[in-house]
């Protein structure tokens, strides 16, 4: 029997979320083998038992997931702190339902559609006070190669170009490169940024987004289920202060704060790629589908994790792949990270529904 730890204080927050059932398993005959302890954070399957932040199962509503774990990183946004959201589980765990990067027939369901609107009621707010500017990208990382899904020439010449070769640019484009400023700052060197000033630009962004992604292969669940697929929302604020002085006297300059944040909103690949090998708490060993990216994220997160490791100050491995490479300076630190840990609770499912809570586990 496994128990996971309940310590407050780490800079990883880690949340199951259990899907139903779907058509596919009830027609197979799929029992339910996954339970859901009532009031507690605590999920078991067969003799094992976890404990994590949150657990949302089918007795959730399903504005708690968005309230408890995702709104805190909204208002973190407006203070300065970068944040990331990764959905994690194997292909079919309902990752991309829940981050909503399908984005099908403008549908308000999932993570990014909610904070969308989170956003933008805030600025509608705030807007008086504070002048702002969002951009947002649109990513995908396949095979170590960062392919941008924003890229209005990709959608006609994908097909043809990229699935059939498994080249992922464009061809005449230089490829898209991350870049570490001196202050740490992580930028991407070559793909596109669209400026957006309503939920609705926002959404269409989102939308071709996915649209891209879907149509940048022959085989469209075979691609998803091995790229990640990143949304960047970038969160700029200028607010004008107007100190008052000891003496109250009103000719005092104006002097203004800027602030800048991005929220990464990450739909990883398919977690049935990144088999282990070796006891629990063992670094993840490469085999023979091996997602680099998975990996790598596993590895920097549990280093983020161990609180005795991070004061010793042991080396966080960010460098392993391109995806902890980009995320660099929106995990650990200041930055809030919460991982969704997507199972499905069919039994035929059961081998990979362990592997990603014990994944998830060692996130803790
Ligand atoms: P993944 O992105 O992990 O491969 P999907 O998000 O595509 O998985 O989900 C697989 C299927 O399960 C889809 O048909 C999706 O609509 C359905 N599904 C996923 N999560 C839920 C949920 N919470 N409630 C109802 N259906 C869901
Ligand atoms: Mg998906």
């Amino acid at each position: 029997m496994e128990v996971g730890g309940g310590s407050e204080e780490c800079c990883v927050k880690v949340a199951v979320h259990v899907r139903p059932l779907i058509g596919d398993e009830k027609v197979q005959g799929c029992k339910d083998c996954v339970t859901v302890i009532p009031g507690k954070p605590q999920v078991q399957i067969g003799t094992h038992s976890f404990t994590f932040d949150h657990v949302y199962g089918s007795t959730s509503s399903p504005s708690w997931m968005f309230e408890e774990c995702i709104v805190p990183l909204v208002d973190g946004l407006f203070l300065g702190y970068n944040a990331t959201v990764l959905a994690y589980g194997q292909t079919g765990s309902g990752k991309t339902y829940t981050m909503g990067t399908g984005f099908k027939d403008g549908s308000q369901t999932g993570i990014i559609p909610q904070v969308m609107n989170a956003l933008f009621s805030k600025i509608e707010n705030l807007k008086h006070q504070i002048e702002f500017q969002l951009h947002v990208s649109f990513i995908e990382i396949l095979k170590e190669e960062v392919r941008d899904l924003l890229d209005p020439t990709f959608l006609n010449k994908s097909d043809t170009a990229s699935a059939n070769t498994g080249k992922v640019n464009v061809p005449g484009k230089p490829p898209i490169q991350i870049r570490e400023s001196s202050d740490g700052v992580i930028t991407l060197a070559g793909s596109t940024e669209v400026s957006v000033s309503t939920l609705k630009e926002m959404g269409a962004c989102l939308e071709q987004g996915s649209l891209s992604r879907a149509t940048g292969s022959t085989n469209m669940n075979n691609r998803s289920s091995r790229s990640h697929a990143i949304f960047t929302i970038t969160l700029e604020q200028m607010r004008k202060l107007n100190p008052v002085s000891g003496d109250g006297n009103p000719n005092d300059s104006m002097s203004e704060e800027y602030l800048c944040a991005k929220l990464h909103l990450v739909d990883l690949a398919g977690s049935e790629r990144a088999k282990r090998t070796g006891s629990d708490g063992m670094r993840f060993k490469e085999g023979v589908h091996i997602n680099k990216g998975l990996l790598a994220l596993g590895n920097v997160i549990s280093a983020l994790g161990d609180e005795k490791k991070r004061k010793e100050g042991v080396h966080v491995p960010y460098r392993d792949s391109k995806l902890t490479r980009l995320l660099q300076d929106s995990l650990g630190g200041n930055s809030r990270t919460v991982m969704i840990a997507c199972i499905s609770p069919a039994d035929i499912n059961a081998e990979e529904t362990l592997n990603t809570l014990k994944y998830a586990n060692r996130a803790r």
